[in-house]
């Protein structure tokens, strides 16, 4: 079977682990502080801080950005379902903005159309690792006065024109799942400009306590979403392979993009002009003719494991039965959230592995016709 993703880890992982257990302190201490030394001077922040996930690496933005029950946040539709949940915990109200199909993020006159005077805030998805098009984001948030959220889990060491992604708004939130760039085993983290902003948010990670002397004190009701500093060992020695891990990704995507070219009913992602994709998943839409489920059955029978691109939240049961939305409410997420497959696409995938999946796309489709 070839597997839909294998994280690229060797030995200097267990090296890495080795140093934080020698030294009998495993929480969050000075290798989660290094880890995040790394990913600020990587893409170019002034503060980076290390959560137990992405998901809460988003709940804590909404909460320092203090938005609070009955507001309105406009997400884009297409994603994690983790980027919306977050809003709902909150008591706020996810308001879904549909995608363009080229980028499969989130459409400028959508999100426009959308906003009214309970908005506070607007949580772009980097999809894929494709950056979401964020000067005219920026623009209407600055306009209505709309605090903006990155959603750069898949998007470490994207680019959007020359900066990165996750320090073009007032948060960026990074996942270290397994299925992402880099991995930590779990987790994430919140990275930002903004020095009040990073108060709170070193705060509120930490149960809401600051050190008073040899004890806290606790000046706010707070969380503990801690990385464990084994964890960012794990992330430490990842750092010392992102470029690598993105160089290579580029080159599959190039290679898988000339085999595919010629095959009528596939559509390779594209590169807008403002991109530095770097690949983090490599996302396929198969066109109207042909029955995308039964073509991941057919892929799966052939030794090629592969999934759905990701999810329309408007098609998911909580999102309807909680908010209304109907299939199709969003068009081109509804779209996306049908048609596309994520294909198998890290580094140690090899050529004759890469031909092999092309060779099984080109058999598989045959069967895969709608009747
Ligand atoms: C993976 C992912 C998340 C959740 O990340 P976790 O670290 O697993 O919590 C959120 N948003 C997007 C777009 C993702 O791909």
């Amino acid at each position: 079977m070839i597997r839909l993703n294998v994280p690229y880890t060797d030995h200097r992982e267990l090296v890495e682990i080795k140093k934080v257990i020698s030294t009998g302190y495993l929480t969050q201490g000075t290798k989660t502080t290094e880890f995040e030394n790394l990913v600020a001077e990587y893409i170019g922040c002034k503060y980076a801080f290390a959560m137990s996930s992405c998901t809460t690496a988003l709940h804590l933005s909404l909460v320092v950005a203090s938005i609070k029950a009955g507001d309105e946040v406009l997400v884009a539709d297409f994603t994690f379902p983790a980027t919306a949940n977050v809003v709902v915990q909150l008591g706020a109200i996810p308001v879904l903005v549909d995608i363009n199909l080229d980028t499969y993020t989130i459409n400028i006159e959508d999100l426009e159309s959308k906003i009214t005077p309970k908005s506070k805030a607007i949580i772009p998805v980097h999809t894929f690792g494709c950056s979401a098009d964020m000067e005219p984001i920026l623009n209407i948030a600055k306009k209505h006065g709309l605090i903006v959220i990155e959603d750069a889990a898949c998007a470490l060491g994207t680019t959007y024109y020359d900066r990165c992604c996750g320090t073009l708004a007032d948060f960026g939130c990074f996942s270290f799942h397994p299925r992402k760039v880099i991995t930590t085993g779990e987790g994430g983290m919140i990275t930002t400009n903004n020095p009040e902003f990073a108060e709170k948010i070193k705060l509120l990670r930490n149960h809401g306590g600051i050190k008073n002397g040899y004890w806290y004190h606790y000046l706010a009701a707070g969380y503990n979403y801690r990385l464990s500093d084994i964890n960012a060992a794990i992330g430490v020695a990842q750092m010392e392979k992102l470029s690598y891990l993105i160089e290579r990704k580029r080159e599959l995507a190039k290679l898988f993009k000339e085999r595919l070219e010629d095959i009528p009913e596939i559509q390779t992602p594209i590169d807008p002009p403002w991109n530095g994709h770097i690949y983090q998943s490599f996302v396929i839409m198969v066109d109207d003719k042909i029955n995308r489920d039964q073509l991941i059955i057919e892929l799966r029978k052939r030794g090629v494991e592969t999934t759905i691109g990701t999810y329309a939240l408007h098609a998911q049961p909580f999102y309807q039965k909680s908010f209304g939305y109907c299939n199709g409410d969003l068009p081109n997420s509804y779209k996306a959230f049908c048609k596309t497959i994520t294909l198998p696409h890290y580094p140690q995938l090899t050529l004759a592995e890469l031909d092999y999946i092309v060779k099984s796309i080109k058999q598989s489709l045959i069967y895969c016709y709608n009747s």
